[in-house]
């Protein structure tokens, strides 16, 4: 009868030591014994390789395996679903389950939504780990009066049914079908030793139930791991009723240092990580790579972050995580090239399709030369989306560019036509002869498997879409919106890029238990990111899972660790030290919230590290820095090695580094910041010099933000745009309004009850026409949310103009003057200069001239205005005062802005009342001590509003908005 154990402790209390202790007896005293350790992932498999094999060097019958890679291995040939496989049988059932009726039409009204499927797979997949029978699942549901359980069930049901009718198997039975190939004779090492598992499902306690019946077993576990983890150990004494397990002491003293730091933003605290790492291996020559792991609650948004500065640091990054497809630079081009009908044929769109490294040029005969005069002569041309644009473009291009633009319009037309199979067309043009995708063997290792992933994946779309067809005894083709939902699915879905074995490990928390390093860097320690919010939305939530647990489902707790377990678990995974990290400023800026954690902990924090000394210099970037470091003292520091200095303009470098110094500091940054000679912006200063209230108001916001936008006249690149934005949306509003109102100035007519339906009635017809021709105008994508936006836009417009015509009442004399109405005055100022601009609409009432400007976002208040923080109302008012229109009339100037909730109560400036009168006559002396300051030169950073506007062109550069503004 074969042996069979269960250690059980603590983290750092010593399991995982003692069986390699005793395998490694066992290989001592015969190297050929067969063994099998069962861990979580390859990770685990790694380091319990290399424990094993430090301790008794020769192994040679080992296998440490994942349980899935062991399952399969003894059910090869079975019919087992790949995972996007079995998602889509799943889809299928579940609509079909939904469209039939009966309980499951209580899902009818998500049925179509994209988050449906992944819900549904969620909790289906947690009742087949379970084992749970379809019966039981359904009496259990009908016994707790919940429409939810009862629909889940029967989806849930029909599943299993189709499963079983197909003789298909599901990804995650594949534990109990290897129990059963092992129980028929399926080969077993001896000796069969189970570390590292947090939890256990029903599935794989029957599979370790088969291996004992054939094997020496012994299980580690930590029964504190989680909150399930307990009721797991419970299941394991049930099933081995005679055990009783082995409780080892929590460890005593081989608690690891803790130190904590701080730095700027993600970017910065990433950098510092992976220096410390560099410094690590530097100061100890026996620590690997491989000692060391970085941790984050998710890793994704890190991933390409952490491989850029790691490759920069020159240490192997190991990343645990899987990127999707849809993140890489494949999945970008796909969504583009599937996209590019549906956004309008987008000129941009097609040129970035051909320019990507992913696509062979070759077959069009193209160069990448090709394509810079090809979006030259576009803009030139004026030629931004349609296919009319881009047939008159190819006329003037390259002919291999006339040849791809009809590849990709014939592919478009292919796959969307009814009769088509468009996981074949698709697949064919990719990767047929001459396939549109470069070969695998010309690409970087993470494109080529990028490659060949989507290849698999569009493989078994089509096998599944036969497979389907056979089924249904039909030839009917899916729909184009079914392929692409379906191939969507799949991009979304994390593939594990090509390991770099031996390098540090970047993981996320869920998947550390387990393992042991040296050192632990715990990163993105702030408030939100860790501990993460929880995740709502699940149909198996803890309250219903005991619903179903109460009426008698053998169904465990949900498998989720809490973010105090979690933390428990990072921080005892390293043997000597453990670091824990954060960012002060989060990726748009913003103040981040260190987590609880952090503050809580006790450790000493290194504030921002400052630039390194040169022997502790970690990268090439950071030995420049350093070396340049000590000019400024008189030390004349170079590299030792002469490489580095040759690739380096020392010139450049030290005034680099000087920069680099300065802004890690919080010195006064001269020249590096906006103090310059007097005098260089003459053609703002000298007389005639023209302002602007955008201007002025900028210079009055922040002086350094007028420094990048009116001076280095640096602009965001903005001819991108993915989906019609704020600016965009703006432009639109104003030209509509301007070109429903002409009739009005025409006619000398107010805007009143009699003519507002005129107005209104121009809105809903030209209006709604110039609204939808945006997205071709303006090139930019999502057209279909766009056009739905427009209702929701017109309402407002009408609101406010609505509001208009209550407010003012009617008198005789008042009319519409005029709009766009464009002013360039002379100023009181010394010397004098112009102020230049376009007033939205005029106004006109037999006292009052009524200047009005339009807002579809947010308006400065009238303390703001009255503060001299905001100079557009008093400019326009001071522009008009002497005008011929004001004769014996008082000027009021005021927004009309689309009204929203927690609007302030209207307001406006009206140079009849004094205190008004006074704020316009300041606005010269604004302007005036505005142009004095430039004139010397002074353009430092001195933000006076809360918060940094989010079109600050200088917004990147300023360390302001990084480092002082937070600091005070
Ligand atoms: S980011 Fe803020 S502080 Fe920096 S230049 Fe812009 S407005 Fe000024």
């Amino acid at each position: 009868m074969p042996s069979f154990e269960i250690i059980k402790g603590g983290a750092g209390s010593g399991k995982t030591r003692r069986i390699v202790e005793r395998l490694a007896d066992l290989y001592r005293q015969d190297p050929f014994s067969a063994a099998l350790v069962l861990v979580p992932t390859i990770r685990h498999a790694d380091q319990f390789r290399r424990r094993l094999v430090q301790e008794c060097a020769i192994a040679m019958n080992l296998r440490v395996e994942t349980m899935t890679m062991f399952a399969r291995s003894v059910t090869k040939g079975s019919p087992i679903l790949s995972a996007s496989r079995a998602t889509d049988e799943l889809a299928r059932v579940a609509r079909r389950t939904v469209a039939r009726g009966g309980d499951a039409d209580y899902f009818n009204p998500i049925a179509g939504m994209a988050g449906f499927v992944p819900m549904i797979e969620s909790a289906v997949g947690s009742l087949l780990e379970e084992d749970i029978k379809p019966g039981s699942s359904q009496a259990a549901a009908a016994q707790t009066d919940s429409a939810l359980a009862s629909a889940l069930a029967s989806i849930y049901a029909a599943y299993v049914q189709e499963l079983e009718q197909r003789r298909l198997i599901h990804p995650v039975q594949v534990n109990s079908v290897a129990a059963s190939a092992i129980r028929a004779g399926a080969d077993v090492p001896g000796i069969v030793m189970v570390d590292g598992f947090q939890r256990f499902t029903a599935q794989e306690i029957q599979l370790l139930a088969a291996l004992s019946e054939r094997a020496d077993m012994t299980i580690t576990f930590d029964p504190e791991a989680s909150g399930r983890s307990e009721s797991d150990l419970k299941r394991l004494q049930e099933k081995w009723p005679s055990t009783h397990p082995t409780q080892l002491s929590p460890p005593q003293d081989n608690v690891a240092d803790m130190t904590k730091g701080e730095a700027a933003n993600p970017e910065q605290h990433a950098r510092e990580i992976a220096r410390q790492i560099k410094r690590k291996l530097a100061d100890d020559p026996t620590l690997r790579p491989s000692d060391c792991a970085v941790t984050f609650r998710q890793v994704t948004p890190y991933l390409a972050m952490m491989r850029r500065i790691f490759a920069e640091y020159e240490i192997p990054l190991d990343p645990a995580a899987g990127a999707r497809l849809r993140d890489t630079p494949l999945g970008s081009w796909l969504n583009r090239l599937l996209g590019v009908k549906d956004n309008g044929w987008r000129v941009k769109d097609v040129t970035a399709i051909l320019r990507s490294g992913v696509v062979n040029l070759n077959r069009w005969n193209l160069t990448g030369n090709d394509l810079d005069y090809i979006a030259q002569t576009a803009r030139e041309n004026n030629f931004w989306s349609g296919l009319e644009a881009l047939e008159g473009l190819s006329g003037q291009a390259p002919s291999g560019f006339k040849d791809a633009l009809n590849d990709v319009t014939a592919l478009h037309n292919l796959m969307e036509s009814d009769d088509c199979d468009s996981v074949q067309i698709l697949a064919d043009a990719l990767y047929g002869e001459n396939g549109w995708l470069q070969d695998p063997r010309d690409v970087d290792d993470e494109s080529a498997q990028c490659i060949d992933q989507l290849r698999s994946y569009l493989t078994e779309m089509a096998d599944s879409q036969r497979d389907d067809a056979d089924d249904a005894g039909d030839n009917e083709q899916e729909p184009f919106e079914r392929f692409r939902e379906r191939l969507d699915r799949r991009l979304g879905m994390p593939i594990l890029m090509r390991r770099t074995p031996g390098g540090v490990l970047l993981a996320p928390m869920h998947t550390m238990h387990g393992l042991r390093f040296k050192h632990v860097m715990v990163g993105g320690l702030s408030e939100g990111e860790f501990p993460a919010g929880r995740r709502y939305g699940d149909l198996l939530s803890d309250a219903m899972r005991q619903e179903l647990i109460d009426a008698g489902l053998p169904l465990p707790p949900a498998p989720r660790s809490t973010e105090e377990e979690l933390w428990q678990s990072v921080t005892s995974r390293a043997e000597d030290s453990t670091n824990l990290w954060r960012y002060r400023l989060n990726a748009s800026g913003k103040e981040a919230t260190p987590a609880w954690v952090f503050e809580d902990d006790k450790s000493d924090t290194v504030n921002r590290p400052d630039v390194q000394e040169i022997g502790e210099s970690a990268s090439t970037r950071e030995l420049a820095i350093a070396c340049a470091r000590g000019w400024l003292n008189g030390e004349f520091l170079r590299p030792q090695d002469s490489a580095l200095s040759d690739a380096y303009s020392w010139h450049a470098v030290r005034r680099a580094a000087r920069a680099e110094q300065t802004r890690r500091s919080f010195e006064f940054a001269g020249e590096h910041e906006g103090q310059i000679s007097g005098g260089l912006v003459r053609w703002r200063t000298r007389e005639g010099g023209v302002w602007s209230a955008s201007s002025l108001d900028s210079y009055l916001t922040c002086a350094f933000q007028f420094f990048g936008r009116y001076v280095l006249r640096l602009e965001e690149l903005d001819d991108e745009p993915e989906e019609g934005d704020a600016a965009i949306r703006g432009t639109i509003i104003h030209t509509i309004l301007e070109k429903a109102f002409e009739p009005l100035v025409e006619q000398e007519q107010p805007l009143s009850v009699e003519t507002l339906g005129d107005v209104i009635h121009f809105i809903d017809t030209e209006g709604r026409a110039m609204w939808d021709r945006a997205p071709e105008e303006h090139a930019f994508g999502q057209a279909a949310l766009w056009k739905l936006e427009w209702q929701r836009y017109r309402d407002r417009i009408i609101a406010m103009l609505s509001q208009q015509v209550m407010g003012q009442g009617s008198y005789d004399g008042y009319r519409v003057l005029g709009t766009e109405y464009e002013f360039n005055e002379e100023t009181d100022t010394n010397p004098p200069l112009r102020i230049h601009g376009k007033i939205d609409r005029v106004d006109e009432t037999p006292n009052n001239l009524v200047v009005i400007d339009y807002k579809t976002g947010s308006i400065p208040t009238q303390r703001q205005v009255r503060q001299g923080k905001s100079a557009q109302l008093p400019l326009y008012a001071l522009a008009l005062r002497n005008h011929i229109w004001a004769h014996d009339k008082s000027v009021i100037t005021r927004y009309a802005k689309l009204p929203s909730a927690g609007d302030v109560r209207p307001w406006a400036l009206d140079d009849a009342i004094e205190e008004d009168s006074e704020v316009i006559d300041n606005v010269v002396n604004l302007l005036q001590q505005s142009r004095d300051a430039i004139e010397a030169g002074d353009f430092r950073v001195n933000p006076q509003a809360p918060e940094c506007p989010p079109f600050c062109a200088m917004r990147r550069v300023c360390r302001v908005n990084a480092f002082s503004r937070q600091k005070s």
